[in-house]
């Protein structure tokens, strides 16, 4: 639930609200907005909700106290109306500026990590990609260079100031992946790990959730919410592509949950059009739609010899094609800014 305190509540009167709250063995969310302090209010009230609402609505300063209909309530825009920007060594991600993610699908080497990375920084990138542990369908496919993976990431950061990204797979490797890393990322097939996703919501680094194959919004922002009340507030979300019956792409982008997220949700959301295409010639025209729907960022994998890659070879680009797509997702973030996430849409 939500509690609105009036107008000029004083400071006693808020914290008043927030020690009844935790007396009910809740968790307070305070928000400050211009005008007034709105106290979010989560946990399992379950058969006390009337009891708690009325005694919460009788003390002094409140307002009102209304329930957040949203099952996600950390994760809501009506707990949290502002959007959240995630900074990443200095790095908005959020703030209406464009995120560009880019890099390997795979670490291979030193070499292949560097020569993507300095082409990621001249085509004006502002995060680093690249995955160590790497979740394979076969298990006879690489399975990434692992920790010394994480140690290349880390000296590609040093050599072009890039923060980077890298998926962890398991609870116990997030200590690890969070020693190197300054993005977590959650990959599709661990959606749903709870375990996982209580992990690095411990973890004092942002968390980049992408969609489960086939999961709704709303399981994806449980998803989500998980992370946020094990409390990192870090998180931003990756549309990547679901599984529909259409063979001809790898996976159906789903654009449309773009502007429903931003409608729902306070937090940034980034489109991969590599993983939802497996095709490098469309994701071109779909990392352009990605923003042109309004998302905050891209995210797509670059080989400097894709027919090579030791993994996603055929929907990687190559450094030439990042460096000619990346000013082209520019000049539509340019065109479509504040357009696309104008909240006047969701009327
Ligand atoms: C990846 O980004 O490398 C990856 C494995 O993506 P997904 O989890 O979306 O398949
Ligand atoms: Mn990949």
């Amino acid at each position: 639930m939500l509690v609105a305190m009036s107008v000029g509540a004083t400071e006693e009167e808020i914290e008043d609200v927030k020690a009844h709250i935790a007396a009910e063995g809740l968790t307070a969310h305070e928000s400050r907005g211009m005008e007034r302090v709105v106290i979010g209010v989560v946990g399992d009230v379950g058969g006390r909700k009337e009891r708690v609402m009325g005694r919460l609505s009788a003390l002094p300063g409140v307002d009102s106290v209304t329930p957040i209909s949203r099952p996600f309530k950390l994760a809501s825009r009506e707990l949290h109306p502002n959007d959240t920007i995630v900074r990443v060594m200095g790095t908005p991600i959020g703030d209406g500026s464009l995120t560009l993610m880019a890099g390997p699908c795979s670490v291979e080497s030193r070499e292949q990590l560097f020569e993507t990375a300095d082409a990621v920084l001249a085509a004006g990138g502002t995060v680093l990609r690249g995955g160590a542990f790497k979740p394979r369908t076969s298990p006879y496919s690489f399975q990434g260079l692992g920790v010394e993976g994480l140690r290349y990431l880390a000296e590609a950061r040093e050599r072009t100031g890039l923060p980077v990204i890298t998926e962890v797979m398991e609870p116990t490797d997030v200590p690890v992946v969070a020693e190197y890393a300054d993005i977590l990322q959650v990959g599709t097939r661990n959606m749903q790990n709870f375990p996982l996703l209580t992990a690095v919501g411990r973890a004092r680094k942002p968390v980049m959730l992408k969609r489960g194959l086939a999961a709704t919004l709303e399981e994806w922002l449980m998803s989500a919410e998980y992370i946020l009340s094990s409390g990192n507030p870090d998180v931003i979300l990756c549309e990547r592509g679901i599984r529909t019956f259409d063979t001809w792409s790898r996976n159906t982008l789903d654009l449309t949950a773009v502007p429903l997220l931003h409608h729902a949700t306070h937090l940034p959301v980034i489109v991969d059009p590599s993983h939802a295409t497996g095709k490098r010639w469309l994701v071109r025209p779909m990392a352009l739609a990605g923003v042109a729907a309004g998302a905050d960022g891209i995210m797509v994998e670059v080989h400097p010899r894709p027919d090579e890659a030791l993994s996603d070879g055929e929907q990687s680009l190559t450094l030439e094609q990042l460096t000619t797509l990346a000013p082209m997702l520019r000049a539509v973030h340019e065109g479509v800014r504040g357009l696309a996430k104008d909240p006047l849409l969701a009327r």
